[in-house]
This record gives structure tokens, sequence and C-alpha cells, in this order.
């Protein structure tokens, strides 16, 4: 099994400007294709900062991934210090450098003097083509280990990985066999999801774990080596049987509003939505599923009483008797809209998303969800959650998107 060490570069990175998503993308793109992460580093652009966290990432790992630090400018250091590691001088590369010159005279422009930088390589290592940008990256062998440089901006580093690093260790024969699955549930909390999988998640092979996230949670397995598929197949098997309805899709890129989408283009219904303490979150999460319109063709924001009242017709005497964050409220807003509406299911939210109490005294983090159906009847929900605004504003609409989910399982 190939061991990985990443090394991210940069103050920027190091000081928390930029989110080190380099790091956490490579960390999971080397596990899924079959190698190992042992360790991830981070350095600024400190020449004796970067050799250390060089040598130290090829002392643990067989391949290591620097990223950031090939461009022109002075703090741009990676390929001094791979040289450094190496023992060796920086050359100029002639071909390097006209392929630099030929991407900028391509563009109608000049390479500046200090784009010759990009040029300079360590004695004995290789250049990597840059299809996406100028700086090349290298590889080469330096304390033991296969390293190799590839450009800070995600764009250009990925393509590098999977167009440059990748083959390589493919052709090398150098990955193991991996399986990795994942199923997201909903409308259950992390212990309750984990339950049923405890002796799975106490065994060391496959690997699986929980991995609450808004509101959702994730089983991710990983299994390595022969025969991993069935073994992550086994997991996934066990995980449905026992969580069952909670389960909302087995698939990243499924969450719980492509689930619904789903399920109501399946069925041939149209939703709907009004929504008050999630202000239009709902309609948006909709609408981030391709092919949405189908489904969903508009709703209501109506975050205040008044709007409540004359955009939805909500009675003004409802409002006052169970005030606006309760459960008659939550159900009338799913009821009217569906009058309203050329729909066959409505969405509803009304909540205080905090920071503090609302007017009435009612606590932040309290709302109440409600789904009518056309042909059946309105289910209400009360949630409570001590979270800051935007994390209860997310719940809310997830909780919404989930009950109606769940409402219209596949007949
Ligand atoms: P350039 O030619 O743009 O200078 P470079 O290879 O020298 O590229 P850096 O200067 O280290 O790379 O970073 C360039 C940009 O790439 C950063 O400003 C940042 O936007 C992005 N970047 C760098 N490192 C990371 C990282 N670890 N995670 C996410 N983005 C990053
Ligand atoms: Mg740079």
């Amino acid at each position: 099994l190939l061991t990985v060490a990443l090394v991210s570069t940069g103050h920027e990175v190091l000081r928390g400007h930029t989110l080190n998503t380099n790091a956490a993308w490579l960390a999971r793109r080397v596990t899924e294709v079959g190698a190992r992460v042992r360790v991830v580093l981070t350095v600024g652009d400190d020449l004796a900062d970067l050799s250390r966290a060089l040598s130290a990432a090829a002392a643990q790992a067989e391949a290591v991934l620097v990223t950031g630090g090939l461009g022109p400018t002075e703090d741009d250091r990676s390929r001094e210090a791979l040289a450094a590691v190496m023992g060796v001088a920086l050359e100029h590369d002639e071909r390097a450098w006209r392929t630099i010159r030929a991407r900028f005279e391509a563009a109608g422009l000049a390479p500046s003097a200090s784009q010759r930088r990009q040029a300079l390589v360590p004695a004995g290592a290789v250049v990597l083509p840059n299809l996406q940008g100028t700086a090349p990256g290298l590889v080469a062998r330096a304390a033991g280990a296969e390293v190799f440089l590839l450009p800070g901006p995600p764009r250009e580093m990925q393509a590098m990985f999977e167009g440059q690093v990748l083959p390589r260790w493919r052709t090398g024969g150098r990955l193991d066999d991996v399986a990795s699955r994942v199923v997201w549930t909903a409308g259950v909390p992390e212990s309750e999801v984990a339950a049923p999988l405890e002796a799975a998640m106490r065994a060391e092979e496959p690997v699986v774990g929980t991995h609450p996230d808004e509101g959702e949670v994730a089983i991710r397995v990983l299994a390595r080596g022969p025969g991993a598929a069935s073994r992550a197949d086994e997991v996934v098997r066990l995980a449905r049987e026992a969580l069952g309805p909670a389960v909302v899709s087995e698939r990243d890129d499924e969450r719980v509003q492509h689930a619904l989408v789903a399920r109501a283009k399946d069925r041939r219904l149209v939703l709907t939505t009004a929504e008050s303490v999630t202000g239009g979150l709902v309609a948006r999460m909709l609408c981030e599923v391709p092919g949405a319109s189908d489904v969903f063709r508009g709703g209501w924001v109506v975050y205040s009483d008044a709007w409540k009242a004359s955009a939805l017709g909500v009675p003004e005497d409802l409002l006052r008797a169970h005030g606006p964050v309760s459960e008659a409220v939550a159900r009338d807003m799913a009821e009217r809209a569906l009058a309203r509406a050329p729909a066959d299911v409505a969405l509803a939210t009304t909540g205080v998303a905090g920071p503090g109490p609302d007017a009435a005294g009612i606590a932040a983090g309290t709302a109440f969800v409600a789904c009518a159906l056309r042909d059946g009847p309105t289910t209400v929900r009360r949630l409570s959650m001590a979270l800051p605004r935007l994390t209860v504003q997310r719940r809310v609409a997830v909780a919404v998107l989930d009950l109606a989910r769940r409402l219209l399982a596949p007949r």
C-alpha cells in the first residue's frame, strides 16, 4: 500500500486566510484511489521551514505531494526547498521555459523576467506540464521519497494530480483495491445512526465512521485489499436494514433535497413552500437540484406576521392566539399554501433563528415544520436546538425537506 504525505505551503494557508481545501481534496482522492495518507503538514514560505517539512514528510511516506509555492514571485520557494533537500542545484530548463513563453504568447502577453523562476528545475527532477496555468510541476526522488510539487490554485493542482500523479502511481501498480461507500441519513441523531453499526465501527477493516453534516449524518465505509467491494457492500446492507426510512441516499452528491425531488418526480407531485424562519432556504435548496422545475414552481417567503396574514391568508386571530411560532401556524401556513398554489405538497417553516428569543419570549432554536398533502393529512414537527442562527435555519430547512421526503415514501 502506497503511503503518502501531504505538504501545504504558503503563509496565507498557515495563518488561516486561505482555507486549506487542497489538503482536504488530496486526502480524499489519495484515499479513494487506493493509497494511504500518513500525515498532512502545513508550512509557510520560509525556505528553512519548507525544507524541514519536505524532509519530515519524506521520512514518513513513500510519496510526498506538495502544493503551492510554484509561482513566479520571491515567496514561491518550493523549487528551492526541493533542490535543498535533494542536495542539488537549480538549473534553467529550456523546454519548460519555452512552454511557459508559449502560453504567454498565445494570450498575447510577454512573460516577465521573474517568470523565468518557474523554469528553474532541481538537477535530476522531471517537469510536469501544467495545462491549466503557467507554473509547471515537478517530480523527483528526494530524501528517499517520490516528491511531487503541485501548483497552489486548486483547479491547476487537481488537474495535475489526475493527469500526472495518478497515472504514474497506476502504471507502477502501487495502488490497492479500495471500495468507499457513503450512506446519507436524515432525521436521526448521530448516536442512533451509529448504534446498529457499533460492531462494524469497532472492527479495523473495513473502516466505518459516522459524520454529521448540517442536520444529516453520513456513514462512510472504506474497505481495502482483496474483496474490498463485497466487505463494503455488506456494511451498507446492514446500515440500510437498520436505518430504513432514515436513509436518504448512497451518493455524496445526493442529499435530502435531491431525494425529495426524486420522489416527487417519481410520483408526479408538485411541491410548494411557505417559509418564515428559513427565509427562502427551502426553496433555494430545492432549486439546487437539476430539473427541480419539474416539481417546484414557486412558493412564499412570509417572514413577518403581517406578510403571513396578507400574502398567505393566515388569520390574524390565529397568529394572535398561538403566536407565529406555533404548531397551529405552521399547519395553517402549509394548508394555505396548498390552497393557493397549484401544488400537491406544501412545506412550511416557522421558528426563531436567534440569537435571542422572539418578541413573545420563545427561545432561539425553536421551530415548527409542517408538510401538507393534497390527498392526506398535514404533519407538523416541533424542533428545538441551541445552535447559531444560520445553523438553525439550515437544520430547519433540512427537517422540513426530510419530513416531506418521508411522507412521499415510494409506494
Ligand atoms: P501562483 O502561481 O498563483 O503563485 P503557486 O503555485 O505559487 O501559484 P500559491 O502562491 O501557494 O501557489 O497559491 C496560489 C493560490 O492558490 C492562493 O492564493 C490560493 O488561492 C490557492 N491556494 C494555495 N494553497 C492552497 C490550499 N492549500 N488550499 C486551497 N487553496 C490554495
Ligand atoms: Mg505563489
